[in-house]
C-alpha cells in the first residue's frame, strides 16, 4: 500500500521540479498503478495531470507524446494506429486490461525504465527521443543505458516521421503477464535497420551486429546473432536458454511482417 502524506497538483513544471528537489520522499504520480503496489512512503504526490502533458501531436516531422498521455490513448489515437506499422499501438495492447490501460501513463513507463516494458522495445527500435525537464532532450537509447544522475521529470517522447516501417512480436505464458520476450524490428526507406529486445528479462537493447545482418538480407544469421550477443537471463516466466531460442523466432517473425509488406 502507498502511503501520501500531502497531494499537490503542480501549476508549472518549474514547480514540479522544484516539489521534487525539496524531498527525496516527494515522487511524480503518474497512473499511479505501480507506485500502489509497493509500500512507498510519499510526502508529496507531485501530481503533473493540469500541465497539458496528455496530448498526442503529430507534425509532419514527428510524433510527440505527452508523458501524462496514457497507454490507452497511445493505443487508440489514430496517428499512431497508422504510422510505424501500429507497433506503438501494438506494443501496449497486451498490457493487464482497459481499464488499466486508461491510468497507466507514458511518462512513467519511459522513466522507470523497466526490464519487461513493452513500449520501450518498440520505442527503441523506433530511434525514439525522451524530454527531460532538467536535462533536456536526449536518444531514448543513451537515456536506458546512461540515465542522468539528478532525479528529472520526463515530459514527452518524440519519434520522427522518417517512413519507417516496424512489426512488434512478443511472447505471453499468458494474456495479461509480462512479455517473457519482446522484440521490435523497423526498417527505414533508405534501408537501415533497428532491432530491440526486451525482457531479456534485462531492459530492451539494440543488437547492432543483427541488425547489420539484417540489412545485408541474412534474416537467419540476424536471428542466430540476436539469440548470441545479447544477454539473456532467467526468471520465473522462463530461462536464459528459452529467451535466447525466442529471441531468434521472434526476430525472424518481425523480418517476415516487413518483408511480405504486413506490417
Ligand atoms: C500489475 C501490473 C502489470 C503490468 N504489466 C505490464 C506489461 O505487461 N508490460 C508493460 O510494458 N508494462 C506493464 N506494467 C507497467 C505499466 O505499463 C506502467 O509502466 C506502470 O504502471 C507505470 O505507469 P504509471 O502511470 O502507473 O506510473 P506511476 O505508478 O504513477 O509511477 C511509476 C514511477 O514513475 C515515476 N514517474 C511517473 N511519471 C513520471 C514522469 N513524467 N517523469 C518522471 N518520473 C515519473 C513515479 O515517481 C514512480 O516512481 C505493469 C504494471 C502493473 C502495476
Amino acid at each position: 500500500m502507498i502511503s501520501i502524506q500531502e497531494y499537490r497538483f503542480a501549476e508549472s513544471l518549474d514547480e514540479a521540479l522544484q516539489l521534487l528537489d525539496a524531498s527525496r520522499k516527494n515522487r511524480v504520480i503518474g497512473g499511479g498503478m505501480w507506485l500502489r503496489l509497493g509500500h512507498a512512503s510519499v510526502k508529496t504526490a507531485i501530481d503533473l495531470s493540469r500541465l497539458g502533458l496528455d496530448r498526442i501531436e503529430a507534425t509532419e516531422d514527428e510524433i510527440a507524446i505527452g508523458a501524462m498521455a496514457t497507454l490507452r490513448e497511445v493505443e487508440t489515437a489514430p496517428c499512431l494506429r497508422e504510422l510505424f506499422g501500429g507497433v506503438l499501438a501494438e506494443s501496449v495492447s497486451p498490457i493487464v486490461g482497459v481499464q488499466f490501460r486508461n491510468m497507466a501513463t507514458v511518462g512513467a513507463s519511459v522513466y522507470s525504465r523497466y526490464g519487461f516494458s513493452d513500449l520501450l522495445t518498440a520505442l527503441l527500435a523506433l530511434d525514439a527521443r525522451v524530454e527531460l525537464r532538467r536535462a533536456g532532450t536526449m536518444a531514448l537509447e543513451d537515456f536506458l543505458k546512461n540515465p542522468p544522475e539528478k532525479r528529472d521529470i520526463l515530459t514527452s517522447v518524440r519519434v520522427r516521421r522518417d517512413g519507417r516501417r516496424a512489426a512488434y512480436r512478443t511472447f505471453r505464458r499468458s494474456a495479461t503477464d509480462f512479455g517473457v520476450l519482446n522484440v521490435c524490428a523497423s526498417i527505414s526507406p533508405e534501408g537501415d535497420w533497428r532491432l530491440s529486445v526486451g525482457a531479456r528479462p534485462a531492459r530492451a537493447a539494440r543488437c547492432l551486429e543483427a541488425e547489420a545482418l539484417l540489412a545485408a538480407g541474412d534474416a537467419a544469421g540476424a536471428a542466430k546473432t540476436a539469440s548470441e550477443k545479447l544477454r539473456y537471463g532467467s526468471n520465473l516466466r522462463g530461462s536464459a536458454e528459452y529467451r535466447r531460442a525466442l529471441a531468434e523466432v521472434l526476430t525472424l517473425r518481425c523480418w517476415d511482417a516487413l518483408k511480405e509488406g504486413k506490417a
